[in-house]
């Protein structure tokens, strides 16, 4: 086996990156975002690098959460989109699941079931995103119910999402939050009614990292624990605050052709790039199928040697061709990085009219995860 295609996973970063986050909200605490296979960085290598030092894990569903329990992590887990179907209640329960809960059917569901111990509830509300939540005006007729069932804690989350907090000169967020602070007013009033109490949490990375009168009871970074940055995207253009985040993956590859063109010769499907001069052109081991986006603009730069060198010609299936001209010594099998390390994938994903979110969530099972401690 040696396709030099691999995405090297740098738990160290990781590491340090969750200490980042816990730095920029030190009254908080952190729940680890490791969704969709931990923003393909591979979930249960994660989670267990992060055991050590997060309370508890977030995920988006149910079977997330059950890989997790099944490669023996024990900490709780947050289904942030709560339950799709009824019958996961009870192996939420069983697990020591925590349940978001955003709609009445949720709500339902929960206060029907017969379980041996109470539930931790996020109750999720609507504070302006739309896209999950309770209304604001129902949300403390939806607390009392959950909060007078004997299936649910007596300490429970009012969470919401934010839409905008990526973009810090957008009001949204402040409207939003306003929003929230108005609920949680209400819902605090009633819980001391009923005896009971009430934790916070608003901010993902962005909040975490921009807002941080988001911070709250609980913060759930995710992106940032990967080493992007949330505030590096095509509406914050030229604007790449420096953060004392480290890349976790690297996506990197090796030469595996060789060859000089001259001025005129085209490269690749479509012969898209022809050649401004005689040019030195390397083929890489490493294609769209491997993650890599074939909608780059022309010239998005990898790293060979350490220096910028750019994509010619279109990406195929399994290879790249770059122009190496203007580097001397390039041999067959040396290494080139696509992203991480010195090349963030912010910057490769703007290239691509994309966010570097996508690029590593996406990354396919084709590409295997080296881990380095
Ligand atoms: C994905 C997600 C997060 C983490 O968002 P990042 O932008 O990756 O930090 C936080 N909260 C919820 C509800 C999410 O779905």
């Amino acid at each position: 086996m040696a396709r030099p295609a691999v995405a090297e996973i740098d738990l160290s970063a990781l590491r340090h990156n969750f200490q980042v986050a816990k730095n920029y909200a030190p009254n908080s605490k952190a729940i680890a975002v490791v969704k969709a296979n931990a923003y393909g960085h591979g979930a249960v290598e994660i989670a267990r690098a992060l055991e050590p030092l997060t309370p508890a894990f977030g995920v988006a569903c149910i079977e997330e959460a059950l890989e997790l329990r099944a490669a023996g992590m024990s900490k709780p887990i947050l289904l942030m989109e709560g339950i799709f179907t009824a019958d996961e209640v009870s192996l939420a329960a069983q697990h020591n699941f925590w349940l978001a809960v955003e709609n009445q059917f949720q709500c339902d569901a929960i206060l029907r079931a017969k379980l041996k111990t109470p539930l931790n509830i996020w109750l999720k509300i609507d504070t302006g995103m739309h896209r999950l939540g309770v209304s604001p005006n129902s949300v403390v007729n939806v607390y009392r119910r959950l909060a007078t069932s004997s299936n649910v804690q007596d300490k429970l989350v009012l969470m919401t999402h934010l839409a905008c907090a990526d973009e810090p000169n957008r009001t949204e967020t402040l409207a939003q939050l306003s929003c929230f602070e108005q609920c949680f007013g209400s819902v605090v009033s009633e819980a001391q009614r009923l005896n009971k109490t009430v934790d916070a949490s608003i901010a993902n990375s962005a909040g975490t990292l921009a807002w941080p009168q988001t911070h709250k009871t609980w913060i759930r970074p995710g992106y940032m624990l990967y080493g992007g940055s949330p505030l590096a995207h095509a509406n914050n253009t030229k604007h790449f605050p420096s953060l004392p985040l480290r890349a976790v993956m690297t996506l990197k590859t090796a030469v595996i052709a060789l060859r000089t063109v001259t001025k005129g010769e085209a490269v690749g499907y479509g012969g898209r790039w022809q050649a401004p001069q005689t040019s030195v052109i390397a083929t890489l081991a490493l294609g769209y199928a491997d993650g890599y986006p074939r909608s780059i603009l022309p010239d998005t730069p990898v790293l060979v040697h350490g220096q910028r060198v750019p994509i010619v010609g279109n990406v195929s299936m399994d290879m790249i061709t770059i122009d190496v001209t203007t580097i001397a010594n390039v041999k067959i099998g040396d290494e080139v990085i696509l992203w991480g390390k010195h090349l963030p994938v912010d910057e490769v994903a703007r290239q691509a009219a994309t966010i570097g979110y996508e690029l590593i969530a996406r990354m396919p099972l084709r590409v295997p995860r080296v881990y380095i401690n």
